[in-house]
């Protein structure tokens, strides 16, 4: 069992008690949006730590926009965004690494760069947001192992399949172990037994301890594995449930 395993569970402070905000997410009275154009208008919402829920709601309405928040590259226009006991709302634009370091990402496009391998790939990111790290290929080869990927770390992108390619994403995502994930549609280009793996992967990182917020609008996920739910209506209406 990779090293990543025990890291990831201590890290996410599995079995003792959370009392200052780490691995939780919390979004109070936010009203933000693009120019002049609300997406959010005075919108609330809680997620635990330790915490599996999917942002659900049509195109256009805001799953995007919300994540992107909770990573610390939007600003609202006004009310509080807690991220892992950070108040992002606060934050200045050249402290957004603090968040980033904080939460791993994964996008519906894997957007990895075709050049490098897939060691490479999960490596970069880790080096840029964690300078002074002492062995990033160690993190990242425990991420590529805990994915399924231990046999594929030399390979480019383009000689992986897309489900592999997404795994590549998640082991990029969680190579710095953030006690939060974020996904953004991560099944949207993949087929159903690819989804099946990414969400039993997600499961298994949720299991020790990881919060994981998930956007999606594929019903066979919804229905395959069931979790509450932060249901966004069409702009300009908001409700959290
Ligand atoms: P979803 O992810 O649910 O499809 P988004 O968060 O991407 O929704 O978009 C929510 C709304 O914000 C949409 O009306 C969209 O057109 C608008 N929007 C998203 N990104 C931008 C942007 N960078 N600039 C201007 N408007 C945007
Ligand atoms: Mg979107």
């Amino acid at each position: 069992m990779p090293d990543l395993f025990g890291r990831l569970a201590s890290f996410a402070g599995v079995g003792k008690p959370v009392t200052d905000g780490r691995g939780a997410v919390s979004l109070h009275n936010v009203t933000v949006g693009y120019g002049g154009n609300l997406v959010f208008s005075h919108f609330s919402v809680d997620v635990d730590p330790g915490q599996f829920v999917y942002i659900v709601g049509p195109s256009g309405s805001g799953k995007t926009t919300l994540l992107t928040l909770l990573q610390g590259s939007l600003r609202p226009q006004s009310g509080k965004v807690m991220v892992d006991g950070i108040p992002v709302h606060s934050l200045h634009r050249w402290q957004t690494g603090v968040i980033r370091r904080r939460v791993g990402c994964v996008f519906q496009s894997y957007e990895l760069l075709g050049h490098l391998t897939a060691l490479q790939n999960v490596v970069l990111p880790l080096q840029l947001a964690h300078p002074r790290i002492r062995n990033p290929r160690a993190y990242a080869t425990d991420a590529l192992e805990l994915v399924g990927l231990g046999d594929k770390v030399d390979e480019l992108p383009d000689r992986l399949s897309g489900g592999q390619q997404q795994r590549v994403a998640v082991a990029r995502a969680i190579a710095h172990q953030p006690r939060i994930l974020l996904a953004d549609e991560p099944t949207g280009n993949v087929d159903g037994p690819t989804s099946g793996g990414i969400m039993e992967l997600f499961a298994e990182l949720n299991g020790m301890g990881s919060t994981v917020i998930m956007a999606t609008h594929d019903e066979w996920v919804l229905s395959r594995y069931p979790a509450p739910t932060i249901r966004l209506e069409p702009v300009p209406m908001r409700v959290a449930s």
